[in-house]
């Protein structure tokens, strides 16, 4: 069977949740490969081989943590070299898509970004896509060299599939233009303690009926209550009540999880650019009008300030 590269995301070793997924596709086209980066990336091996991946191909060199994507993409290129690979699948973060992109131009192939879905075809494997602030549905497939995939998070279910994951150094060397752009200074982002806006499961959202930055503990028990994350529509974010890393839509994050909770948004285009491709959508909106009912699954018309509290002591109370 055809291999397939997939790029590794992992956090010092730990293995994050997209990369889990892909490997659920990229055992629909072939025989997964990984390849782990950076820091830890030995640790990730038995994580990946639970999960499918017959090889997993490692690197760590300091490059990849003091500059920019660059390194990557000589590791990930190195990799290709290696493996002569049916498809690359790379996670949808924002690094993931620049590392994607600059490989594909690389290796002169066809790129698809932002896929929901993945299966294999008889010329290669067909991508789903939502296109047009989510308005279509498309299909399709890289007519031109190895197809180079990058997958959004939440697009397929988490599979134990247990492989060899047989552990294999790869030798990596990095091009003149590498060491380009250096990275001078971190500045770790103050937790939560929720999930990651764009790989959560469960996105509960607040927009301009919250009415005011006091007002977000509504939402964010609600969201505690589920184990979720926090996202705003674009007019709660203008208005400073939440930060603009948690803003959903055309120019904030898109997210697709299993559930999506809109709280006094409307469902302008730019915010459903964002969010539409979520399996279930509920919204709550006192406006039986508003246009996020337009795409709904369940709408509550309602006072959120009534209805949201109500639902997390709900919740709150079934968890027992
Ligand atoms: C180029 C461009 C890019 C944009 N990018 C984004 C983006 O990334 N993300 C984004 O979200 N927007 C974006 N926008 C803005 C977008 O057009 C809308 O203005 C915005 O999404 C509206 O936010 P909202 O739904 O919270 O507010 P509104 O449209 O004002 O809707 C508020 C809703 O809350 C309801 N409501 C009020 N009080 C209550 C209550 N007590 N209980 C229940 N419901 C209540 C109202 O009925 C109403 O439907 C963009 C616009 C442009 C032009």
């Amino acid at each position: 069977m055809a291999e397939v590269l997939v790029y590794v995301d992992h956090l010092d070793g730990a293995v994050r949740k997209p990369t889990l997924e892909l490997l659920t596709l990229a055992r629909r086209i072939g025989d997964p490969v990984a390849v782990a980066l950076g820091a830890g990336a030995q640790d990730t091996a038995a994580a990946l081989a639970e999960h499918g991946a017959v090889k997993v191909l490692t690197a760590d060199a300091p490059e990849f943590a003091d500059y920019l994507v660059v390194p990557k993409v000589d590791a990930l290129q190195a990799a290709y070299d290696a493996v002569s690979p049916a498809a690359v699948l790379v996670p949808s973060s924002a690094e993931g898509k620049e590392i994607a992109a600059r490989l594909a131009v690389r290796i002169g192939s066809g790129i698809i970004t932002d896929a929901t879905d993945l299966e294999a075809g008889e010329d290669g494997p067909v991508a789903t896509q939502s296109a047009f602030a989510a308005s279509f549905t498309t299909k399709s497939r890289v007519s031109h060299g190895t197809p180079v995939i990058t997958v959004k998070p939440n697009s397929a279910p988490v599979e134990a599939a247990p492989a060899a994951g047989a552990v294999e150094a790869l030798s990596v060397s990095f091009g003149e233009k590498s060491t380009g752009t250096k990275v001078v200074s971190r500045t770790p982002r103050e937790s939560t303690g929720r999930p990651e806006l764009t790989e959560a499961a469960i996105v509960v959202s607040g927009g301009r009926g919250v009415n005011g930055a006091e007002n977000f503990h509504i939402i964010e028990a609600l969201a505690d209550s589920l184990g979720a994350a926090v996202g705003a529509s674009r007019a709660a974010v203008d208005a400073g009540w939440y930060p603009h890393s948690n803003q959903v839509g055309q120019t904030g994050k898109s997210v697709s999880p299993q559930l999506y909770i809109a709280n006094g948004i409307s469902g302008a285009i730019q915010h459903r650019a964002g969010m539409q491709t979520s399996k279930t959508i509920v919204a709550v909106n006192k406006d039986a009008e508003a246009p996020i009912f337009d795409l709904v699954d369940y709408g509550i018309v309602g006072d959120l300030f009534q209805v949201v509290p109500q639902l997390t002591e709900e919740v709150t109370s079934r968890k027992g």
